[in-house]
């Protein structure tokens, strides 16, 4: 081998060797999907699946020590039921249920969206085992979208415990997520936690990938309080709102591709059918030029 070969690999490898093992986009993190489910206190256990009985583990969880066990209850509210709800452990201090807004309406009951174990006045719900049942006065809640990451995630995307931000997930139904709950832990592995609803709403599925925003980077910001009351829409300011449409032929493609509402055509202008239809599903007008 002569030395000119020799150094092109040597400086390939290098080159290999300095790229980074994973190549997420910068601020990447990934996104999981929580389905309804139970926590549970030791003492509710035992009243839904007998005295001594201690959860199983199905599967783990991606966060360390949490598991997924085999035993599900049925959850009741006022309206309906849902079966087969999947219980998470460890146990904890206190039950806790988390449902999604779906879910609540299904069962007939309010839950406030609040951050996994703040439950104080939060809304009742009837848990039943095949061994008994029990009725909470508190602890149904819809969870609040979070981030758990690793104090060294958090020096990376410069965030601290507690605070909120924006991530942004692009598909083929792109959204943001506003006022995502950072939580710092050193047990933590970096996921983004939400809900079906949420998922949903974005085409996402498990193991997406969102884009962490800072808040103060985002365009705007809404308060907590707002969310989930009001859904407004805006136009921008100041954009056209008639196209001049000049060639002979209107189909449909140009229908969707023209964003302005009214489109103006030529007197001979050729007005294909299914451009007329997608004008009305799209809510635009084609007027004839006078
Ligand atoms: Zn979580």
């Amino acid at each position: 081998m002569n030395q000119q070969l020799i150094e092109q690999i040597v400086g390939e490898i290098l080159g290999q060797l300095g790229k980074a093992p994973v190549q997420l986009p910068e601020r990447a993190v990934p996104i999981a999907v929580s389905a309804r489910h139970v926590h549970l206190q030791p003492e509710h256990v035992e009243v839904l699946f007998g005295t001594g009985y201690e959860l199983t583990q199905r599967s783990e969880l991606s966060q360390p020590g949490q598991f997924a066990a085999n035993e599900t209850v049925m959850i009741a509210g006022p309206k309906s039921s849902i079966e087969r709800v999947r219980i998470l452990g460890p146990v904890r201090k206190a039950t806790q249920v988390e449902v999604s807004f779906t879910d609540a309406m299904k069962l007939g009951v309010k839950p406030p969206l609040r951050e996994s174990g703040n439950i104080e006045g939060s809304a009742p719900i009837t848990l039943i085992g095949p061994k008994g049942s029990v009725h909470i006065n508190q602890g149904l809640i819809i969870a609040q979208a979070h981030i758990h990451m690793a104090p060294t995630d958090a020096t990376r995307f410069g965030v601290e415990d507690g605070e909120y931000v924006t991530v942004e997930a692009d598909g083929m139904r792109s959204i943001s997520f506003r006022n995502v709950r950072i939580r710092v832990n050193e047990r933590y592995r970096l996921e983004m936690h939400i809900d079906t609803d949420e998922a949903n709403a974005g085409f996402i599925s498990q193991g997406s990938i969102g884009r962490l925003v800072k808040s103060d980077d985002a365009k705007e910001t809404v308060p907590v309080q707002t969310m989930m009351k009001t859904v407004t829409t805006t136009t921008p300011v100041n954009a056209p709102v008639t196209f001049e449409f000049t060639k002979k032929l209107l189909s449909a493609e140009d229908v969707s591709e023209i964003s302005e509402k009214e489109i103006v055509i030529n007197k001979g202008t050729i007005v294909t059918a299914l451009a007329r239809d997608t004008a009305r599903e799209l809510g635009k007008t084609i007027s004839s030029r006078k």
